[in-house]
C-alpha cells in the first residue's frame, strides 16, 4: 500500500526544464536533448573512456559482496562518487552508498539511478576475474558489475560535460537485491522518511542489455514450511507421527492448489531437509516453498493454501492418538510485492522516446527487481540495463562483452536528462 499519495506529475514540469512556457512532448524534449552539444560531449565521453570502464569493471568484480558482505564493495563505491564529484557521498547503517549531483532546483523531487552492490556468490567463492579477446568475465560481471560501472559513466560524463541539470541526479549502490538479500536495501532506502520524500523516480541499472524495460514489478513470496514431532527409533518406537511423511504430506495437498495462468502464478518446492539416519524417526523435516504472481490476492491465495495444508495434516496424522505429537510452523523468508507501472506514466513515456531517438527496440517486461520497492509504493519506477552484452548470469563462468555498452549508457543518460531537465 502507498505510504502517502503518488508524487507522479511533478515530473512533467521538471521536463520542460528552465522553459516553462513549452511544455514539449517526451519525443520532443528527447529530440532537443539529443541536439545539445553538451550531450554530444557526454556521448563522446562514454567512447574515449571504454578501456577505463572496463577496468573498473574488472576491479570492482574483484571484490567479493556476498548477502551482508557488501562492505568492501561499498567502500570501493564511495570513492569513486567522490572522484566523480558527487556531493553528499555517504553510506547508511546497511551500507548502501549514495552520492547526489545537485541541480538548480533542488527542491524538485530528485531521479535516483541505482545499482545493487550484491551478488549471488556465497561468501568464499573464489573469484577470478579476466580479460579474454573483448570480453570480460567474473563471476557478477554483468549482475551487476555492468549497473554499477553504467552508474559511474553517468556521473563521470556529467563532470566533465558541460550540463546543467534541473532536478537532482540521486546516485545509489544499494546492498541486498539478490535472494536471500529480499530487496533489504531499496526496502530501508524507501523507509527513511528523506529518500521517500525526495526520490520522485528511481531506474535500476540490472545486468547488460538495452532490449528490455522492466515496468512490471513480479511478486514473489517465499517459505521456510517445518515440521517437528518426538522422533524416536524405527522399530521400538514405530508408529510415531514421522516429520517426512507429514511434510510430505503437505506438498502433496498444497501443490494441488490450482493456479491462474492470468495473472501467471507460479509455485516451487525448491529445497527438503530432515532426518538424520535411516532407522531413525526424524524430528524434524523442513522444505523451502517459493510462489510468484503479478496479483498480490493470488500469492494471499497460494499462502492461505500452504497453511491449510499444514494445519489439516497436522489434525488428522494417526499417531498414538495424540495431537500433540507433531507440531507445524511457516516462516516468511522472502516478501517482494508486485506492482506495475501505469501504461500512462512519464517515465515509460520517456523511456519509448528516447529509444525511438537511439533507434533501440525494446519490450516490456515483468521481473522481480529493486523497482519492485518504490512501485509498490506508487512512485515511477524501473529495471534497465547497462548496455552491452552478457551470460552465465548467477554463475562463476558469467562474461560481458562491452560491445555496444555505449548505447545503454546513451539510453540512461537521455531518459535521466529528459526527467530532470536540462537547462538550456
Ligand atoms: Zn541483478
Amino acid at each position: 500500500m502507498p505510504l502517502r499519495p503518488p508524487i507522479r506529475g511533478l515530473h512533467r514540469e521538471q521536463a520542460s526544464g528552465t522553459d516553462p512556457a513549452v511544455e514539449r512532448s517526451a519525443q520532443q524534449e528527447v529530440a532537443r536533448l539529443a541536439e545539445l552539444r553538451a550531450v554530444h560531449e557526454a556521448f563522446a565521453w562514454f567512447c574515449s573512456h571504454s578501456r577505463e570502464l572496463e577496468d573498473r569493471q574488472l576491479e570492482v568484480t574483484a571484490i567479493p559482496a556476498p548477502y551482508c558482505g557488501e562492505g568492501a564493495r561499498g567502500e570501493w563505491l564511495k570513492l569513486r562518487f567522490e572522484e566523480a564529484g558527487l556531493a553528499e557521498v555517504h553510506q547508511d547503517e546497511l551500507g548502501n552508498v549514495f552520492g547526489i549531483r545537485p541541480g538548480i532546483k533542488n527542491d524538485s523531487p530528485c531521479i535516483a539511478l541505482s545499482a545493487h552492490l550484491d551478488t549471488v556468490f556465497p561468501a568464499g567463492t573464489e573469484i577470478s576475474v579476466r580479460r579474454e579477446a573483448d570480453k570480460l568475465y567474473g563471476p557478477g560481471i554483468s549482475d551487476n558489475s555492468s549497473g554499477i560501472v553504467a552508474m559511474l559513466a553517468i556521473a563521470g560524463a556529467l563532470r566533465d560535460a558541460p550540463i546543467t541539470n534541473v532536478a537532482p541526479i540521486l546516485f545509489i549502490g544499494n546492498v541486498g537485491e539478490e535472494g536471500e538479500g529480499n530487496l533489504r536495501g531499496m526496502r530501508h532506502i524507501f523507509h527513511q522518511r528523506r529518500w521517500l520524500d525526495s526520490i520522485g523516480t528511481l531506474i535500476a541499472i540490472d545486468g547488460a542489455g538495452s532490449e528490455t524495460i522492466i515496468a512490471e514489478g513480479l511478486g514473489s513470496r517465499r517459505y521456510e514450511v517445518t515440521v517437528r514431532g518426538m522422533g524416536g527409533h524405527s522399530w521400538s518406537d514405530f508408529g510415531l507421527p514421522n516429520p517426512i511423511v507429514a511434510l510430505a504430506h503437505v506438498i502433496e495437498r498444497f501443490t494441488r492448489t490450482p493456479v491462474p495462468t492470468t495473472p501467471k502464478t507460479t509455485h516451487n518446492v525448491g529445497t527438503i531437509q530432515g532426518g538424520t539416519s535411516v532407522n531413525s524417526i526424524p524430528q524434524t523435516a523442513t522444505m523451502r516453498v517459493d510462489t510468484r504472481s503479478a496479483s498480490v490476492e493470488e500469492l494471499d491465495k497460494l499462502e492461505r493454501a500452504l497453511r491449510d495444508a499444514l494445519d489439516m495434516v497436522i489434525a488428522t496424522m494417526p499417531g498414538r492418538g495424540r495431537k500433540d505429537l507433531l507440531s507445524g510452523e511457516v516462516k516468511i523468508i522472502g516478501d517482494r510485492p508486485a506492482a506495475d507501472l501505469p501504461l500512462d506514466s512519464r517515465l515509460l513515456e520517456v523511456i519509448h522516446a528516447v529509444d525511438a531517438q537511439l533507434r533501440n527496440v525494446a519490450k516490456v517486461q515483468r521481473a522481480s527487481t529493486d523497482a519492485n520497492i518504490p512501485l509498490s509504493l506508487g512512485r515511477e519506477a524501473v529495471a534497465i540495463g547497462a548496455g552491452g552484452s552478457g551470460g552465465g548470469a548467477h554463475t562463476i563462468n558469467e562474461w560481458y562483452d562491452p560491445a555496444g555498452r555505449d548505447l545503454g549508457l546513451k539510453r540512461i543518460l537521455l531518459t535521466t536528462l529528459a526527467l530532470s531537465g536540462v537547462a538550456e
